[in-house]
Parts: structure tokens; sequence; C-alpha cells
């Protein structure tokens, strides 16, 4: 049984695997480029797969280029255009029902806040049908220029939304993003683990957990 917290006037997500299903953004990284590779350069399907998971791999998810798309379009020589992308594959967005049920809540007694390591394009596109519940929302690489793998830029948050870290809660679903960097900045923070598989640190298993926590 978790504390009940006090003093919560914010709540922080993390969008994509907390708010949306994580399966929309791996689609478009693990798939789709690999398939556009394949047209483009006249490889078949897996070795195009190989290419691009090989050339991701030495960039490094710690790394702000792992997160642009405009990036990995020019280093693979990819003639698209990230908003036409995202529209056509608009079908395939869905927002963990949890969520909406927790957003609806928590909004009435808190501010919501979304703080995410996609880029602007991407964040809007994905919470377009939740957008009413968010304060303010945070794209880290194209707001902040850089990725949240420091304290400082939760910090940087803090500052720009005038809320101390403790007056702030966050949530997502990655154990390093999501709970060791915003509590190194003092945030208080919490997993959220769908699967059930324990990975030692505390979490809540759907997003509507947090209603008994604030
Ligand atoms: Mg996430």
């Amino acid at each position: 049984m978790m504390r009940k917290m006090n003093d919560i006037e914010v709540v922080s997500f993390d969008v994509d695997g907390t708010i949306v299903d994580g399966r929309f953004m791996d689609g478009f990284w693990n798939e789709f480029i690999p398939k556009v590779y394949s047209k483009t350069h006249g490889v078949d399907y897996n070795t195009a797969l190989k290419v691009v998971t090989e050339e991701y791999r030495k960039i490094g998810d710690r790394d702000v280029r792992w997160y642009i798309p405009e990036y990995w379009f020019e280093r693979f020589n990819l003639e698209l255009d990230l908003k036409e992308v995202l529209f056509e594959y608009r079908d395939g967005l869905r927002i963990y029902p949890d969520a909406i049920d927790a957003l609806e809540y928590l909004a009435e007694n808190y501010k919501i806040i979304a703080v995410t390591n996609a880029v602007r394009d991407i964040m809007e596109f994905e919470l377009k049908d939740v957008r009413k519940y968010f304060w303010k929302t945070f794209s880290c690489p194209s707001d902040l220029g850089d990725i949240r793998k420091e304290p400082e830029i939760y910090l940087e948050i803090c500052r720009r939304t005038e809320v101390s870290g403790k007056k702030m809660i966050h949530v997502g679903d990655h154990p390093f993003f999501d709970y060791e960097v915003p509590s190194k900045a003092g945030i208080k923070s919490i997993l959220v683990n769908r699967t059930g598989k324990s990975t030692g640190t505390r979490h809540i298993r759907k997003l509507t957990d947090l209603i008994d926590l604030l």
C-alpha cells in the first residue's frame, strides 16, 4: 500500500507508453521506416530492418538525434514529410482507456502537464484528442533542446511552470527517463507498468491507480 501524497499541484505525464499506446511509435520507427528504406533503396525488408536497427543502435536513445524523425529521414535519404506520415497512420493511434479516465478525473483537481522525448509535431499529433486536459505540454527536444536525461531538464520545467518540484509528481513508463531522472530533480516519480512484470521499482498498473494516491 503506497502512502497518500499531499501538497501535489501538478501531475506530469510522459506520453508514449503512458498516455498513448507505445505500439504506435514503435510501428513508426521499427516497421514504417524500414519499409520506406526498403522501397527507396531497393533492398528487401529484412535487410532494410537490419540496416535501420543498426543505425539506431549506433546513435542510441540517450542522444537527442535518436528522437528526431527528420534526422533519420536525411540520414537514410528518405523523402518523407513527418506531418503527412502521421496523418496517414492516424488510425493506428490509441490512447489507453485508463489514461482517459485518469485525465478526466485528475484535471478537476490538478494541473496536468505532458513531458516527452518526442518532438513537438509528434506530441501534438498524439495528444490532440486529450489536449483539453493538459495545462502545458513540453517536448524536450523541441522546447528544451535536449531529452530529459539530466535532472536539469525537469528543473527547467519547474521554472517554466513556476511550480516547485515538491509539488509535482511525474508518471511514466521508462525507469530512467521517468523515474531516475525526475527523482534526482526532487520530483516524486511513479512508474506505470501495465505488463505486471516486476522491475523492482515501485509502480502502478494503470493510471487510474493514481486517483487513490493523490
Ligand atoms: Mg514513455
